[in-house]
């Protein structure tokens, strides 16, 4: 009997939407090599160029000769060394808040705590455009689930109203992002804010795009808006702007209590290894430095620069407001086609289609780094303008 998998496969490349592992033989930098060839990487969630930093390497270093490896065991059972608890009130410290829980990935963050959260009964609202760790935690969780229009005010009260009228006892959760992975753009935070007070909802704020990039020292949106004392449910990873893996709660110490008795990714998972954890708190510790806030303004610059040299039919009337720009190209044929002609002219920059994003809505994202060239960002705009017609 056939397994049916090369059906699949076919159809997946029938549609534009297979997709293939690609190695790099260079580390995560602007300049990256693959079989032999130099590339440009505009695709990278590495924005303050950590991942390859020297002094995070160090700190790893340092701490696999004095904890090896391994971690031996999940968190609860011996798992939790020194460097683990170091990360978390660094964390903590960093985001103002009591306390800071780690995980494995950010991936297991979101799917343990909405799932440690929430259940039958209870609800969880979310943005269309939320991350897909955002949308398995919730269905995984059994609460009911609401999903409005990407930032529409309007909808999220109203499936807010809803959720008080039908699930008065139960706990109502709101989820959105700071920064929108695939789109760029940020949350209505404070207008989201009131909202959720008036029918008190509990707000999980995915800062996962702008943590490194947005507020002081990179603390993320709530900051900017001084609104971190209103998100209860503050999460966030280690794995893009500060260079290294795992993601993170922070919040009160009651919810980290919570987390660490019911967030199954969290109790059934093999403890970090201290080495990401001794690198993420250097990273964190950096970030809070003068030099820190330096290279994120060198990011902004980087920013600015795109958006001056970006054709304006590329930019779509949108304004930058992250370091992700997406160019919405429509059909994944194109978006493929627009990518693979990028990468000949020596440019990675990836074709996000569907599931990523909606099936009409395949586009080219662009991400740029703080290590990034003026040439490099030049070259990108003039190669973009020949590629994209
Ligand atoms: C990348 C991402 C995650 C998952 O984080 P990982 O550390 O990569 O597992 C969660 N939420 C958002 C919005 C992301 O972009």
């Amino acid at each position: 009997m056939s397994d049916g998998f090369d059906e699949e496969l076919r159809d997946l490349r029938e549609r534009s939407l297979l997709r293939r592992l690609r190695t790099f033989d260079s580390p995560q930098q602007p300049s990256v090599t693959q079989a032999g060839r130099s590339l440009v990487n505009f695709s990278s969630n590495d924005y303050l160029g950590l991942a390859s930093d020297p002094w995070l390497g160090e700190a790893a270093k340092a701490a696999i000769d004095a904890f090896g490896t391994g971690s031996g065991a999940s968190r609860l059972v011996c798992g939790t060394l020194a460097p683990h608890a170091r990360l978390e009130e660094t964390i903590a410290k960093f985001k103002g808040t009591e306390a800071a829980l780690t995980f494995s990935s950010g991936y297991a963050t979101a799917v343990g705590t909405l799932t440690a959260l929430a259940r039958e009964g209870d609800v969880i609202v979310l943005d269309k455009l939320c991350h897909a760790s955002l949308i398995d935690g919730a269905k995984l969780s059994g609460a009911t689930i609401r999903v409005f229009p990407h930032n529409h005010l309007g909808k999220l009260e109203s499936h807010l109203a809803w959720a008080r009228e039908h699930a008065p006892d139960g706990r109502v959760i709101v989820a959105t992002e700071a920064v929108f992975s695939m789109d760029g753009d940020r949350a209505p935070l404070e207008e989201i804010i009131a909202i959720k007070k008036r029918y008190n909802a509990l707000l999980l704020l995915d800062e996962a795009h702008s943590v490194g990039v947005l507020g002081r020292n990179g603390r993320g949106l709530a900051e900017v808006l001084k609104v971190r004392g209103d998100v209860e449910i503050q999460m966030g990873t280690l794995s893009k702007a500060l260079g290294v893996s795992g993601g993170y709660i922070a919040g009160s110490r009651r919810l980290v209590e919570l987390l660490v008795n019911r967030a199954r990714s969290f109790i059934y998972s093999t403890a970090p290894a201290p080495a990401m954890a001794a690198a993420a708190t250097a990273a964190l510790e950096w970030l809070m430095t003068d030099a820190g806030e330096q290279r994120r303004e060198l990011l902004w610059r980087n920013l600015a620069r795109l958006g001056d040299s970006l054709p304006p039919a590329l930019m779509q009337g949108r304004r930058i407001q992250s370091a992700i720009v997406p160019v919405v190209l429509g059909e994944s044929a194109r978006a493929l086609d627009a990518a693979e002609r990028l990468l000949e002219a020596g440019f990675v920059v990836p074709a996000i289609r569907y599931p990523t994003v909606a099936k009409d809505a395949a586009r080219l994202r662009i991400t740029v780094s703080a290590k990034h060239s003026a040439e490099q960002i030049a070259g990108l705009c003039e190669a973009l303008a020949r590629a994209v017609i």
